[in-house]
This record gives C-alpha cells, sequence and structure tokens, in this order.
C-alpha cells in the first residue's frame, strides 16, 4: 500500500466525516413532516443556554416536534431558525446572553411561521441535536455552537444559498409615472405600519413596543383616508407579523400605490427629542439624528435574520432616472403639504421635514414619506403616542393633507 494511497484513504475518510457533520447539520431539517393544516402553533416553553466561549449549547423544549430549517449569516454571524407558527411560553422575554451567544430574538413572521434568530459573537460551526420526547412528551431541540476559524464558518455557511428576498426594482421598468392617476381610478394610498412581529421596533421606557404603536396608529389613518372621496387606503400590514422593507416596497407598487407613507415612533439619543418629524428620501442625511435612524431602521431585516440586500446596481436606465426625479419632487410636495397640516395641531421637532436613506421610500415610481409620529425615548410622547384621541387627531391632520395632494394630482391630470 502507498503512501499516497495511505494519505487519500485519510482525505476520503476525513472527506465523508465532514459530509456526516453536514448532513446531520442540515439534512436533518429538511421539511421530513409537514405540519401544514396543523391547528395549533407549536409551544415553546423554554431556552436554555449552557457552556463557555468555546462551545454554547441552546437549547429548546417544543410541546411536540417542529418542523425547522436553518440558516446561516455572516456580518454578524447569526443562525436563522425557521419554525411553524410557535407560541413563546418562556417567562422572560428577554435571555441573557452566554458564551458564543450574542443575542436570541424570536417571533411571528406570519400566521403560519415564527422565527428565532441566535446572533453569535463571531465565526462558527454548528451540530444539532434532537430528542425524542421525554417523559412528560416533551421534544428537545439543541444546538451546540462550536468557536471556529472564518475559513471553517465559510465553508460550512457556504453549503446553504440563502434565498434572497431583494425585489430587484433597477432592473424592472418603471411601468407608471410617479403613480399618475386617472379621475376613473381611485388615488391609492398605502399605509406602512412600521416593524411587526420578530422585529419590535423601539421600545418605550415604560415598556411599549413601537410596532403596536405603528400598527394602531395605521388602522387609525385607513380609517381617515376612506373617508375622503375617491381615496383608497392600504396597509402594509394589518397583524402582528413581519414585514421585510423590501417586501414593503414591493406592497406599495402591487397596489398602484399613488403615496405610501410609513409610520414609525422610534426612539433617539436625545431623550428630550420630541415631536412628530416628516422624512423623505436622500443619499445625504438632513442631520446626524436623521442618519442615526435610517441606519437603525435599514438594519431591521438584518435584525429579523434577513440578508443585506446588494447595493442598488447603477441605475443606467433613463427613463427609471427620470422617473425617480419625478417621484422625488412629489414626495417633497407632500411632505411639505403634511408638514403644514400637521403643524396646525401636533406638536412637531425643530426643523420638522428632514432626510436621509431610509430604505423603505425607495419605490422609484412611488412618492414615499416616512413620519416618526414622536419618539418613545421621550417620556411624554410616549404618553401621547398611546392616547387614542391624539391619535385621531394626528390620523387626521395627515388625512387632510393627502386630500389637498391627491385633489391637486388629480385636477392636474384631468
Ligand atoms: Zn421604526
Amino acid at each position: 500500500m502507498s503512501a499516497c494511497f495511505i494519505h487519500n484513504q485519510l482525505t476520503l475518510i476525513r472527506f465523508a466525516r465532514i459530509l456526516v457533520l453536514i448532513a446531520a447539520v442540515y439534512s436533518v431539517f429538511s421539511p421530513a413532516h409537514s405540519w401544514a393544516g396543523d391547528p395549533l402553533p407549536h409551544r415553546l416553553f423554554s431556552i436554555d443556554l449552557e457552556g463557555d466561549d468555546e462551545t454554547t449549547t441552546v437549547a429548546l423544549i417544543f410541546d411536540r416536534e417542529p418542523d425547522v430549517s436553518l440558516r446561516m449569516l455572516r456580518g454578524p454571524e447569526r443562525l436563522i431558525v425557521d419554525l411553524p407558527a410557535t407560541a413563546f411560553e418562556m417567562a422572560a422575554e428577554k435571555i441573557t446572553p452566554k458564551g458564543l451567544i450574542q443575542s436570541i430574538r424570536y417571533g411571528a413572521m406570519d400566521k403560519e411561521r415564527s422565527r428565532m434568530v441566535i446572533g453569535l459573537r463571531g465565526p462558527f460551526t454548528l451540530e444539532e441535536q434532537r430528542a425524542e420526547k421525554d417523559e412528560d412528551g416533551r421534544y428537545r431541540l439543541a444546538f451546540t455552537f462550536n468557536l471556529a476559524s472564518r475559513t471553517a464558518f465559510e465553508s460550512m455557511l457556504r453549503k446553504r444559498a440563502v434565498p434572497a428576498d431583494a425585489v430587484a426594482i433597477s432592473t424592472q421598468k418603471a411601468e407608471r409615472l410617479n403613480g399618475e392617476t386617472s379621475s376613473d381610478k381611485p388615488f391609492t394610498v398605502v399605509v406602512d405600519a412600521g416593524h411587526g412581529g420578530i422585529d419590535h421596533g423601539a421600545h418605550g421606557r415604560h415598556g411599549v413596543k413601537e410596532k403596536t404603536i405603528t400598527l394602531a396608529f395605521a388602522r387609525q389613518l385607513k380609517e381617515q383616508l376612506e373617508k375622503i372621496d375617491g381615496v383608497r387606503a392600504v396597509l402594509t400590514r394589518d397583524d402582528d407579523s413581519f414585514i421585510s422593507l423590501n417586501q414593503r416596497v414591493r406592497i406599495g407598487r402591487q397596489a398602484g400605490a399613488n403615496l405610501f407613507i410609513s409610520i414609525h415612533a422610534d426612539s433617539v439619543r436625545q431623550s428630550y427629542v420630541r415631536g412628530a418629524t416628516v422624512y423623505t428620501i436622500s443619499k445625504k442625511a438632513s442631520d446626524a439624528m436623521a442618519a442615526d435612524l435610517a441606519d437603525s431602521e435599514n438594519a431591521v431585516d438584518m435584525v429579523a435574520g434577513l440578508d443585506l440586500p446588494e447595493e442598488d446596481e447603477e441605475v443606467t436606465d433613463i427613463l427609471l432616472d427620470l422617473t425617480r426625479r419625478e417621484t422625488k419632487g412629489f414626495s417633497l410636495r407632500f411632505a411639505g403639504k403634511l408638514v403644514e397640516s400637521m403643524d396646525d395641531v401636533l406638536l412637531m421637532i425643530k426643523r420638522p421635514h428632514r432626510h436621509a436613506g431610509f430604505r423603505v421610500l425607495t419605490a422609484p415610481d412611488v412618492p414615499s414619506v416616512l413620519v416618526e409620529l414622536g419618539y418613545l425615548s421621550n417620556d411624554r410622547d410616549e404618553k401621547l403616542l398611546q392616547d387614542d384621541e391624539w391619535r385621531r387627531r394626528a390620523a387626521t391632520a395627515i388625512a387632510a393633507a393627502v386630500k389637498k395632494y391627491a385633489s391637486a394630482r388629480m385636477a392636474a391630470l384631468r
């Protein structure tokens, strides 16, 4: 037996071992069972972390075996665990990070799917263990993370292609110019309740979540908008589910929106800052606070376990470029009307029209604005944001601005 043969044998064995490991990690997760039609969500009773900076195990205890799929992402390193609809019944909402684990987030993605995002402190390799039901009939699913080199991490990651969630706006031709409308078609406003599901958005100092406020407000705004003759309002979400930024943009475009209004109530570092702000898109932010906000808003997909999309390709399409420019003009015009109308009834921030690179405002053909109703980092704003009467007044003011803008647009097209 030549040395070379032995070497080859060893290589083969090593290769086979790696395959077995990969198979252990991934193949087991390929959907073996379908829980479709299963009326009850899975129940997750506990998340336990054990181990140290070399090896950390995250153990999940379910009421029954869940159908799970896994993905690894880099920058930062994360493991995405896609679950069927799951009721998270753990006592504590926040889990104390330990060992290699930096954070664990979880929540609903939609009615049928939930997700857990496990954030790691660095590159890792992964093993999983599944245990049959214990004596209480519960099911244990555990992930063991091992500290690993960047190369080992990358090679494990490559085994799984990440399905891109990006819509290639830059390659699509804009069929409609700036949400043009004709008098026989309703003027469509897409109201986008910021955040949702696994992405809670900001937290008020007294515990209220931004995603709850934005949804309540979006519903209120829809109601006010539908009182206007010839106006139709569409919500991007009407429940507590997660929608990616690209999906939000897509919903706006597919609805043939004449206006897109994204509703938020974020936190800023400056807790004294309060009042409403209207944001439009621009490459360069108007100020440091606007830049910070856009950064944290643009990171929500990452928080929820989506990969950051590729940068938009250079726009070479002249028609699209022109459309974008015209759309921006309409966004600015609407923002002006909005500030005017809101300023009459609400407290607004100093210089209430600001701009920054918010990804949710990037539809080339739908005039879009983002409204920060107030800031959850401010106690008084937090109180107002939860007040029904205040919300009704704010929604009425926004609806009044829409009415003015819509009638001017429709008149121009007649
Ligand atoms: Zn927000």
